[in-house]
């Protein structure tokens, strides 16, 4: 039936619908009821995976693609896939559609799909729309002069503004250089270093590499200096 599956083999196609009955004939990342369903190695069969119920899992072919982002057979059917996993997706195949939709668009940082909200048009986001890791969205929406509409942000699961609000000094002061113009807003900063390291550009320099007691250091150089 499908030519992702040549050479498969005598007893596959049974093993196939065995899967399909157990997961009750639905795809297990979206829990959407769309033909055709396919059988996906948990464990790639390349990486030893066995061809055995525990190892497979029901996907439809959307889904299915979100778990080989790296097989052209799928980029037809791939962007379908809705942008989050169902709540119900267990974690062996709830991700984001595509890599770059793990990523926030101000921070840049990558997160799972719990921590992501996405602001566009529709659930679907089949159209445009930026993701964005929880904090960040506070930072945002804190910020009236950007773009970001409230009535526009979805992820799969419930979260609250205030919720968000609070979280934002988890999020970066400034906002990646690589950040989208229209969620690039900085954060006040909350604390000496932030200040002082991280609302400057000594970020670049000391940001990554320098550990705590390296930045007390400077911190108290630049304090000396500053009221000497
Ligand atoms: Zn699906
Ligand atoms: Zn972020």
């Amino acid at each position: 039936m499908s030519s992702d599956w040549d050479g498969y083999g005598d007893g596959w196609e049974q093993l196939r619908e065995e899967t399909l009955r157990r997961d009750g004939y639905r795809c297990q990342r979206c829990f959407e009821n769309r033909g055709p369903l396919q059988a996906h190695h948990v464990v790639p069969r390349s990486d030893g995976g066995p061809d055995s119920l525990d190892n497979l899992v029901t996907l439809c072919r959307p889904c299915h693609g979100v778990q080989h982002p790296d097989n052209n057979r799928f980029n037809d059917s791939r962007p379908k896939a809705s942008l989050f996993p169902d709540t119900r997706a267990s974690e062996e195949v709830a991700r984001m559609r595509g890599p770059e939709d793990s990523v926030c668009e101000r921070c840049r940082g990558v997160f799972d799909h719990t921590e992501l909200v996405a602001h566009g048009d529709s659930y679907s986001m089949t159209d445009h729309y930026l993701t964005l890791c929880k904090p960040c969205v506070g930072v945002v929406s804190a910020d009236g002069a950007l773009t970001l509409n409230e009535n526009r942000l979805h992820s799969n699961d419930r979260f609250s503004m205030p919720e968000l609000r609070d979280r934002k000094t988890e999020a970066p002061v400034r906002p990646s250089v690589f950040a989208d113009s229209s969620v690039a807003a900085r954060r006040e900063p909350v604390s000496a270093k932030e200040r002082y390291v991280d609302d400057t550009v000594l970020r670049f320099f000391l940001g990554g590499w320098l550990n705590t007691a390296a930045t007390a250091v400077f911190l108290y150089l630049l304090f000396r200096f500053l009221t000497g």
